[in-house]
């Protein structure tokens, strides 16, 4: 285990997180697993990770209440299940980056997910590999300019200008320590934004951070 893993596993303990590490992909899919009771209602959010670990044929097995966010037959049920998801037993997501000194650092488009972050599930699992961990918030900040947005920009079809140049408009500008600088594109993924310090309620949210690479 490298040393920024191990700082970011002691600070957000201190943080009242519920914290575990996962050598690999599949002791994390079993620490999830274990977290998450035969019958619960789940929702995710959009995520490469949860897609990597193979979660989602897990949670379509029948041993839970899936809210399914990707089976849908029409914009109103599919924005009904992100309203479900708010109230779910558990949500199950990602961060876009986890610092050493203990926060998790989310930015959204819609919301549903830095909303279901901040307060609905009775339970959060947030899934994090070593790749996330960087040294401060403002690190965070610049990780999701420079690494997490653009790739997603990309993966989702967004047409932003991240998706094209590989990082935010804001860093051309020099502004990029500016949070909420950026584009002004329809198809901006940046316009919610979740800082997650030391928690009111302690071990809603666990992580497991997890010494592989996952995601972006
Ligand atoms: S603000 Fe726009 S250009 Fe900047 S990272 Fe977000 S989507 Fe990309």
């Amino acid at each position: 285990m490298n040393e920024a893993l191990t700082n970011a596993l002691v600070a957000l303990k201190k943080n009242r997180f519920d914290v575990y590490f996962a050598e690999n992909k599949e002791e994390a899919r079993e620490i999830a697993l274990s977290l998450i009771p035969e019958g619960a209602s789940i929702a995710v959010g959009g995520s490469a990770t949860i897609d990597q670990l193979g979660l989602l044929s897990e949670f379509r097995n029948g041993k839970y209440r899936f809210i399914d966010r990707y089976d849908f037959a029409s914009q109103e049920e599919r924005e009904e299940k992100f309203r479900l998801g708010l109230t779910a037993d558990v949500f199950v997501m990602s961060s876009n980056a986890v610092t050493e000194d203990g926060i998790l650092y989310n930015v959204d488009g819609r919301g549903n997910s830095v909303a279901a972050l901040d307060y609905g599930p009775k339970s959060v699992v947030v899934i994090a590999g070593r790749n996330k961990i960087v040294p401060t918030l403002k690190d965070a900040v610049l990780r999701v300019k420079t690494v997490a947005a653009p790739l997603n920009a990309r993966r989702l079809n967004c047409g932003t200008y991240c998706a094209e140049k590989g990082h935010c408009l804001s860093v051309d500008q020099g502004c990029a320590e500016n949070m909420t600088a950026g584009c002004g594109s329809r198809g901006r993924i940046c316009s919610r934004y979740s800082v997650q310090a030391m928690q009111f309620v302690p071990d809603r949210i666990k992580v497991i951070l997890v010494d592989d690479e996952l995601g972006f």
